[in-house]
């Protein structure tokens, strides 16, 4: 492969590893992160490698005014067999440039950015956990830095990839969430930031999760932000209805994020030869399904829990319980084999997996 010109600075002074029993999302960072800078008159420059450290910008920034910034998130996972292996690392790069070009962020090359994934990925080795269903959490992320109040797209931004370890997210087994139907709040509308991974879609999600909480549920389930009508995605994840043996998701309409797990899920089930359609699904539909007893699965699809089963469904004071509560068994034939192929464990008969090959120069 090309050498893409990444400094590397090594820490002296290596951080104690947390228990992999005991990690919380997102709270521990690895030893090194990965900066790249961009300015209008050099491009991107400078790509490095340096010991995990606070950065420094000036309170103008835009990124704290304006949000200007795109972000991807994937995992690394440590295989039976001893090596660490990626799933579709490329597919996140591509959609980070997609988003970046919605937020007129200057495009990164993909290229490069994965070959300093797996150069950080291998310097920072030792983090990747090895108990079963942990991983190591992937955070590439731009943020526009130029010191501006005025409102344009920045002419300076940072490029930054940091790490974590990250538990399993059933640790107690799969089990199915509860889900309120949002009338109140939406995510997102086509011709808005939905179909990017941006700050903002996530600012906006808050309100409507926190209300659904209080409720005791785990996640609200969006719907289209002009006739909220029309489902969207649940949380910040894909989702998918079994109806009378035809897995239905929504069609990508322009507000919603194009998950790598939502088109691995429907690559696989062509593969299997299980019917799969992409098209516009209402709310309406799924309840009656339900009552002519023909919904019989629903599930999330997301990076971080892979397929998060639906138990139950709450619309304008109707709640719904699919297939008894429990976890279907599509939804647990898909998590097997997905998380098999992502642990090196089953056939990939994609191409997938990606192996980060461990280089000696660093030990
Ligand atoms: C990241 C994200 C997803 C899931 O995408 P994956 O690539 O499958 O992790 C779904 N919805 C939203 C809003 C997201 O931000």
């Amino acid at each position: 492969m090309s050498n893409k010109n990444i400094s590397i600075t090594l820490t002296t002074n290596k951080k104690q590893k947390p228990d992999v029993n005991n990690l919380v999302f997102g709270k521990v960072f690895t030893d090194h992160m990965f900066v790249m800078d961009y300015s209008s008159d050099k491009g991107w420059h400078d790509a490095r490698i340096t010991p995990y450290q606070p950065i420094t910008i000036e309170p103008s920034a835009m990124i704290f005014h304006y949000g200007q910034t795109v972000f991807e998130g994937l995992k690394a996972y440590f295989s039976e067999d001893g090596k660490v292996l990626l799933f579709r690392p490329e597919k996140n790069m591509q959609r980070l440039n997609q988003s970046n070009d919605r937020l007129c962020i200057p495009a990164i090359d993909e290229e490069l950015a994965l070959e300093a994934l797996k150069e950080l990925i291998n310097i920072d080795r030792e983090w990747v956990p090895q108990a079963e269903g942990t991983s190591l959490y992937v955070r590439p992320f731009i943020i526009s830095t130029e010191p501006t109040l005025g409102v344009h797209p920045a002419n300076n931004y940072k490029f930054m990839i940091i790490m974590s370890p990250v538990g399993s997210y059933y640790k107690e087994g799969i089990h199915p969430v509860k889900i309120a139907v949002e009338n109140k709040y939406v995510r997102a509308v086509a011709g808005g930031t939905g179909q990017a991974k941006t700050a903002g879609n996530y600012a906006s999600s808050l309100k409507a999760q926190e209300v659904a909480e209080e409720k005791g549920y785990s996640q609200v389930l969006w719907l289209d932000g002009v006739e909220r009508k029309y489902i969207e995605e649940v949380g910040s994840m894909n989702i998918f209805f079994k109806i009378n043996g035809e897995v239905v998701t929504p069609e990508l309409n322009g507000s919603i994020l194009a998950g790598i797990t939502r088109d691995s899920i429907i690559h696989l089930l062509k593969h299997w030869n299980v019917p799969v359609v992409e098209k516009r699904i209402s709310i309406d539909e799924i309840f009656q399904a339900y009552k002519d007893g023909q919904l019989e699965e629903v599930f999330g699809t997301g990076t971080a829990a892979v397929i998060s089963p639906v138990g139950e469904l709450f619309w304008n004071n109707e709640r719904i319980i699919v297939n008894g509560g429990q976890t279907g068994e599509l939804s647990m034939k898909l998590y097997n084999t997905l998380t098999g192929i992502q642990l090196g464990k089953e056939s990939d008969p994609f191409g997938w997996v990606v192996e980060v090959e461990q280089k000696v120069e660093h030990k």
